[in-house]
């Protein structure tokens, strides 16, 4: 038998391309959209206003299949972390944290991460895969699935994996975050972290306008290139070009928020806020302070508490919007940069990478 196709891998328009494909009208996708992310319903028996035949015939040829949960664990402060297995020994992480008034799911979009960032405990194990959109839309099922029904008010794309470049995948299961039969999430609590892959910045504005946020991390290039490799391809100037154009679409409240790790000594001196002030001024941005969060083998210390003050102080000073992110879930392992997965087994990899030669 073939292998069945996970029906969480589309969003409304290609679902709807695939039930015409099918021989079935396109409004079918609208209806096991519904069942699919808002009844949460996998079992196409279950879906009551499909024909008998169509869930027959559904049976057959497909599956809901969303990621399963392997391990959950919930830290003292609420924080919740489930590692998900994907087969082939891939896994793949997710994080819950939960605040007054709204539930944030921090999801990842590949397993590993090809961009070295050396402050990162993901890229520490490189890259292995592409999550599938039913991966990355599946992990809010599986949060959703797990807490509670509409727990999960925002989500940010800032778990293991670099969002834009798994850009098909990541725009599909964005658009079912926004898409009012599934969850009807709006558009400003979504948010799409990226180390600053420019070329896909701009194909991003074409296709959605969801929030975006920048993983800065220094104020400039030489320093950048240290830590965010990828700048030695894109540069800081023709990046923040690119974040500029991306919220230009008349709607002047909006911003982009800039991430910046604070490790001590190395990015976080007096010297280093003046210049990211210089560098930021006149820019549509908040700035969010992510104090370093340690992981096993790494030389890099967090900053010192009156450091982030300092740094806070004159970039304030300047105009700025600053905030400070708190660390959340560290009892877990779930705090920013901590996820790692694990990919003990690339052996799948390895043999992916053999059929595509013997094909070739
Ligand atoms: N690749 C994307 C999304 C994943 S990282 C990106 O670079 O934006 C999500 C955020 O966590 C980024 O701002 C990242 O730089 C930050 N981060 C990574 N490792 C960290 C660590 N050890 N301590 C604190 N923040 C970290």
């Amino acid at each position: 038998m073939s292998e069945l196709i996970n029906l969480m891998d589309f969003d409304r328009l290609s679902l709807s391309e695939y039930f015409e494909s099918i021989g079935e009208k396109s409004f079918r996708a609208t209806q096991v959209i519904k069942w699919i992310y808002q009844e949460e319903v996998t079992d196409f028996q279950l879906m009551t206003n499909l024909s008998k035949a169509l869930r027959d015939k559904l049976s057959q040829i497909a599956c809901v299949k969303p990621p399963e949960p392997e391990l959950h664990h919930v830290s003292n402060d609420g924080t919740q972390k489930w590692v998900a297995s994907l087969g082939c020994n891939n896994r793949v992480e997710t994080v819950f944290i939960p605040e007054k008034t709204r539930g944030t799911l921090c999801i990842s979009s590949q397993v590993g991460c090809a961009l070295a960032c050396p402050f990162c405990s993901t890229a520490q194990q490189g890259f292995n895969r592409n999550l599938t959109t039913g991966e990355i839309i599946g992990q809010v099922w599986m949060a959703n699935h797990s807490i509670g029904h509409k727990a999960v008010t925002n989500v940010v794309l800032m778990g293991m994996g670099e969002p834009l470049l798994n850009f098909d995948n990541v725009v599909k299961a964005i658009n079912l975050m926004l898409e009012d039969n599934a969850y009807g999430l709006s558009k400003r609590r979504v948010t799409v972290s990226t180390s600053g892959i420019v070329p896909a910045i701009y194909r991003l504005k074409e296709v959605t306008d969801v929030s975006l946020a920048l993983s800065l991390h220094a104020p400039n290039d030489a320093l950048r290139d240290e830590l965010v490799p990828i700048n030695q391809k894109y540069p800081i100037e023709p990046l923040l070009e690119a974040c500029e154009s991306y919220i230009d679409n008349g709607e002047g409240r909006r911003r982009i928020t800039i991430e910046y790790v604070m490790i001590d000594e190395l990015n976080d001196t007096a010297m280093h806020a003046r210049q990211l002030a210089k560098l930021l001024k006149n820019k549509h941005v908040k700035i969010n302070l992510i104090p370093f969060n340690p992981f096993p083998g790494t030389d890099y210390k967090r900053s010192k508490e009156f450091a982030i003050q300092k740094f806070t102080d004159i970039l304030m000073q300047s105009g700025f919007t600053v905030t400070t992110r708190r660390t959340r879930g560290d009892d877990i392992d779930a705090a920013c940069g901590q996820l790692v997965g694990q990919v003990k087994d690339k052996s799948c990899r390895h043999l992916k990478f053999k059929k595509v030669v013997i094909k070739s």
